[in-house]
């Protein structure tokens, strides 16, 4: 089984080949929900392309988003072993597609696969440091930047090309403010010259501009998960 999924890639070759038959490729369909709040977890994702948006809800019934999960991530890994129940929304947030499997069988996979435990540990100090991160943004750097940053992201998470396939809707859920707020930033980058936009998507214009529009929370999160990746092993394939 041929995975570009970073977690999928650390199991090692002879186990993964003993499970590959209980994987399937599964599409992600563009706002396509995989679990809400309170189910329980049935399946476990690893994307091989697109975006997954994890969504936490309050009980007034508003939403935002607390995490994208990329190919460099996982949906259900650490509920599949914990409690089996999930604490927030998963939504497809950019079409692709990912290997899943049932929780039983990752439950099995994990017990049998010591590189896997060890990207897993990875993927909970990324996760930390980001929704960490995230508190610090959200406080204190202009929505502008956090959208340019927020951009670059889906552009390299979602591996997408320079047409982001986002609507402004979308960019405000996943900010967790008004949609008239995001049109004025979106409006903001559009004058600066690094994005276009266009219909139900965003065109990136400018990549280097765009980066420079950033806020500096994705240079220190560069920096926090190549430190924590640093013994990855995705030689697996190699
Ligand atoms: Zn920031």
């Amino acid at each position: 089984m041929f995975s570009r999924n970073m977690v999928l890639r650390s199991v090692e070759l002879p186990i993964r080949a003993k499970f590959q038959d209980r994987f399937e490729l599964f599409p992600l369909s563009k706002a396509a929900i995989l679990h809400e709040t309170g189910d329980a977890v049935e399946w476990v994702y690893f994307p091989e392309t697109g975006l997954i948006g994890l969504a936490s809800e309050t009980s007034g019934g508003e939403s935002a988003q607390c995490a994208t999960v990329g190919y460099d991530g996982a949906v259900g890994v650490f509920e599949a072993c914990g409690s089996r129940r999930v604490f927030h929304r998963a939504q497809v947030q950019v079409p692709g597609r990912a290997w899943r499997a049932r929780a039983g069988t990752y439950r099995e996979l994990f017990d049998q696969s010591e590189s896997l435990r060890t990207s897993v540990h990875k993927l909970v100090e990324v996760l930390l440091a980001e929704s960490r991160q995230y508190v610090a943004c959200n406080a204190l750097h202009s929505l502008q930047s956090r959208l340019a940053r927020l951009l670059v992201d889906v552009q390299d998470k979602g591996q997408c090309g320079d047409t982001l396939p986002l609507t402004q809707d979308a960019l405000a859920q996943m900010l967790g403010v008004q949609r008239t707020s995001v049109a004025l930033a979106v409006a903001s980058l559009q004058k600066a010259g690094v994005v276009r936009r266009g219909r139900g998507a965003l065109a990136i214009a400018d990549r280097s501009g765009l980066e420079r529009e950033a806020c500096s929370c994705r240079e220190t999160l560069t920096f926090a998960r190549d430190e924590i990746y640093a013994s990855f092993d995705t030689a697996c394939d190699a």
